[in-house]
């Protein structure tokens, strides 16, 4: 540990303070460096381990300026802890730093977490509903249900600035189980009052599946409100690692034999998505919002096409998500395989819309 210590010493300037606090924190503290000399300090200690065949472990480096002189040392180390932990939603970050954009996110953060409750409660969380069309028919073939958070403070939230922080704090399988019991009672009501009905997707995180019991868990809302199954479809995401895949293959397996479809949500945007396609019994694949955005340039038209043709190859139907001008809507028209059904979703037909305004979408549509 002092090697190591040294080691990093010897990296910054002279005038630094180089100590260690816990078995795993070295603090330095130096004068105030740019982020880029940062980063060259980080890399030169790396290097410096490597030649001197020291113990190599993960460094893992997080910056904390302009510290206000009044803070504990532990404080400190604490912010500075923070920040690192903050590297988990930038994973192309290589060093953590707490300042007043982090602070910002902190507070944000503890904001959600401490209303989620009072969310609940006072009926915050909105499900809205976005219509996917049949380019066969023109009509409407489905929707997708999507979670709002209409925050008394900050006004009409969209989940890109919740739903990543939910997954990291387990309030996610809430959000999930509140959308899918919402969706299931206007599907029911819908039913009841006779109106058009189509079939409904709704999203279920990468999160859900290390709960137990999902799938009964899921499966009991659906009938309690007495849903048709075949209403009822899941998106789901790619599985990030092995353990996760094994679990969720057999939820998935679950799902399928109670008569739920399965859509495989932003396909072509991740690492292994054809592989996922193998692995999992798949009925719908929804093609990424990315590729559907640069459709009209060569090389995506090619992937584009070739995820066409799998999903006819592999019988499964396709959603294009993101479509947004006539152009879009005629092309996707052309490159449909033969005796593949493919639906279209996204601000060219509509945003996704209150209840209300999805109902009177229908009855038009
Ligand atoms: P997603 O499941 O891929 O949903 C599609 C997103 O694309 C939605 O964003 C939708 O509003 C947006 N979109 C649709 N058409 C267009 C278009 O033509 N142009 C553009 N630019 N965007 C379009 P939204 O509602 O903000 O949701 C973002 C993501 O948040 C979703 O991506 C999904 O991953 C997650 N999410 C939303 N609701 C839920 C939920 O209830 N549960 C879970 N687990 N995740 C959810
Ligand atoms: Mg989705
Ligand atoms: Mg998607």
């Amino acid at each position: 540990m002092r090697e190591f210590v040294e080691s990093i010493q010897k990296t910054y300037p002279k005038n630094s303070i180089v100590g260690m606090n816990s078995d795993d924190v070295v603090l330095v503290f130096t004068e105030n460096v740019s982020f880029e000399e940062h980063k060259a300090f980080k890399e030169k200690a790396v290097a410096t381990l490597r030649e001197e065949d020291l113990p190599r472990f993960p460094i893992n480096f997080a910056i904390y300026r302009n510290i206000d002189k009044d803070l504990s040392i532990e404080k400190i180390c604490h912010n500075a802890k923070l920040a690192l932990e903050g590297l988990r939603f930038n994973p192309d970050a290589m060093i953590g730093e707490f300042d007043e954009k982090f602070r910002e996110r902190l507070e944000l953060q503890e904001e959600m977490k401490d209303g989620f409750e009072r969310a609940v409660a006072d009926k915050e969380f909105r499900v809205y509903y976005q219509p996917k069309h049949d380019v066969a028919t023109g009509k409407v073939g489905g929707a997708e249900a999507l979670i709002r958070w209409i925050h008394p403070e900050r006004g009409f939230m969209s989940p890109g600035a919740f739903i990543p922080f939910f997954e990291t704090n387990g309030y996610i399988c809430r959000v999930d189980l509140f959308v899918i019991e919402t969706a299931c009672q206007d599907i029911r009501r819908w039913l009841d009052e006779g109106r058009n009905i189509v079939p409904v997707s709704m999203n279920i995180s990468q999160v859900d599946f290390d709960q137990a019991g999902l799938v009964e868990t899921i499966t009991e809302i659906v009938d309690r409100n007495r849903v048709p199954h075949e209403l009822v479809h899941f998106e789901i995401t790619e599985s990030f690692n092995a353990t996760d895949k094994v679990k969720k293959k057999n939820a998935v397996e679950e799902f399928k034999k109670n008569g739920f479809m399965i859509e495989l949500d932003d396909f072509g945007s991740g690492y292994s998505t054809l592989n996922t396609l193998g692995q999992l019994p798949i009925d719908i694949i929804k093609v990424d919002m990315d590729l559907i955005r640069n459709m009209f340039d060569p090389k995506h038209q090619v992937i584009l096409k070739g995820a066409l043709y799998t999903a006819s190859q592999l019988e499964v139907e396709v959603v294009a998500e993101g479509v947004e001008t006539v152009e879009m809507v005629e092309a996707m028209k052309e490159m449909r395989p033969e005796n593949t059904r493919l639906l279209l979703q996204g601000y060219y037909y509509s945003k996704p819309l209150p209840v209300a305004e999805f109902e009177a979408y229908m009855e038009n549509n």
